[in-house]
């Protein structure tokens, strides 16, 4: 089987398509789309077998739970209950867009969606076409990234063609996607709000919202005591092929640090990646030298990086060095990335 692939963008939907793609989720298939954060590989969310359809077609573990998409405020309420106060006030705030909100989870909810929980992890995105797409399919669509379990987060349907093309019905093409980085995943089942996964929405900016907002002490360090309470950043995620190492420091010495790296390297007869920004690019004579981005734009180092990683895959290289991107409202999401794809290798220049 290979997917069909509808082309479309944001302002001109293909009215025809969606519908067609919309039937495919009713009848339990599997249908991936963009949303503003990566694009998603779609089922029907309370259909158990199109569940675990995802599940197959990714490669994903099944006690990995999947999140629900909507795309209406009121549905909240079919699939959760015991909803606390703040988490109405965060979704009033930030839905649509980049947030994933976990919740106690009603019956219609089947457990293979949730990976066997009670709790259910449930995103009103904001991208008009996962936004129609979700409406034509009944209202709740399970979507976890659509890419092969182990592999970054496809930013493009390229991306998705690439891992799932003759694993699914159809690929809606909407072009690159906005933020690039997956949802910040926030927990509501316990007293105090707790950051599962940090995304395009920081702490900061939770906690204007919310109050005081925890970060799971899970997701902090490489072998942290505690185990991180979403199942899937207990994974090893978004590896290369290559070896991944971070450079941090000052931007001059981490030039300088990396360049001399790469040298070893090359006389070693390896072949060397580097990651850089449009700053730094000019800095770098040897090796396969890619830019993600203006560090001075940090959605751009965002929306690069899960391509540049694939990039790399493609171009066979031995070993990678990239420069650290502690950049200043989504630095704390692209180093949670970055760092797991390196498995936590970090050098101090
Ligand atoms: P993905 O959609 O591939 O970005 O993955 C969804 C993420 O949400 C994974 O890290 C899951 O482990 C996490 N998640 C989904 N449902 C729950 C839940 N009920 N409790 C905790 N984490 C969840
Ligand atoms: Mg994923």
């Amino acid at each position: 089987m290979k997917a069909w692939v509808a082309k479309m963008t944001e302002e001109h939907l293909d009215e025809d398509a969606i519908r067609r793609a919309g039937e495919i989720l009713k009848d339990g298939g599997l249908v991936a789309f963009p949303t503003e954060t990566v694009y998603g590989l779609g089922g029907n969310a309370l259909d158990a077998e199109a569940s675990r359809k995802i599940y197959a077609a990714k490669g994903r573990p099944s006690d990995n739970p999947l999140i629900v998409h909507i795309a209406r405020m009121e549905d909240l309420e079919i699939v959760a209950r015991n909803i606390p106060d703040n988490a109405r006030k965060l979704a009033q705030e930030c839905w649509p867009g980049p947030l994933t909100m976990i919740l106690e989870k009603t019956e219609v909810v089947p457990l293979a969606t949730t990976g066997g929980l009670n709790t259910v992890a449930v995103r009103f995105p904001r991208n008009r076409i996962a936004q129609a797409l979700i409406q034509s399919a009944g209202d709740f669509v399970a979507a976890p990234s659509a890419n092969t379990s182990g592999r970054p987060s496809p930013t493009t349907a390229a991306h998705v063609i690439e891992d799932l093309g003759d694993r699914i019905d159809c690929i809606l093409d909407g072009g690159m996607v906005e933020i690039g980085l997956e949802s910040t995943i926030v927990d509501f089942t316990e007293k105090t709000p707790m950051i599962l996964r940090p995304g395009y929405l920081n702490r900061e900016r939770l906690e204007q919202i919310l109050g005081t907002v925890k970060v799971d002490p899970g997701i902090l360090a490489e072998e942290p005591a505690v185990r991180p309470k979403a199942p899937g950043m207990r994974y090893k995620h978004y590896a290369p092929k290559a070896d991944l190492t971070i450079v941090e420091g000052p931007e001059e010495k981490v030039v300088q640090k990396i360049r001399e790296l790469a040298e070893e390297q090359i006389a070693r007869g390896l072949t060397v990646g580097i990651i850089c920004t449009d700053e730094t690019r000019r800095k770098y004579s040897a090796g396969d030298v890619k830019s993600i981005g203006a560090r001075s734009e940090e959605a751009s180092i965002a929306r690069h990086l899960y391509g540049i990683l694939r990039e790399f895959d493609g171009d066979h290289v031995d070993v990678i060095y990239s420069e650290a991107f502690d950049t200043p409202k989504m630095g704390q999401a692209i180093m949670n990335r970055l760092l797991k794809a390196a498995g936590h290798k970090l050098i101090e220049a």
